[in-house]
């Protein structure tokens, strides 16, 4: 499924898998330190690939920050695949 994706074949797919399980809480300013006090839903807009890394850009439903995340294809790749499946850990 990953070399699909890596030739851009079931990209819609795989946004649309990312759009229902990686949903984010906005509670970091900086990366980890829960300090933001917003705490709205973080709903993944777009993904997009950087020299082979993933990341997902995640928007505040709330106050509109945009933040981006990075998504390691070997292990996060491999959850969202999974969890699109239906498959728990
Ligand atoms: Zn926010």
């Amino acid at each position: 499924m990953f070399a699909g994706i890596a030739e851009g074949k079931s990209w819609e797919m795989v946004t649309q898998i990312i759009a229902h399980c990686l949903w984010s809480k906005h509670v970091d300013k900086n990366p980890g330190d829960r300090a933001e006090k917003c705490g709205g839903m973080m709903k993944p807009v777009s993904v997009i690939k950087t020299k082979g890394d993933f990341s997902i850009i995640h928007q505040c439903q709330v106050c509109g920050f945009e933040k981006k995340n990075k998504l390691a294809p070997e292990d996060d790749f491999d959850k969202v695949v999974r969890l699109s499946k239906g498959e728990s850990e």
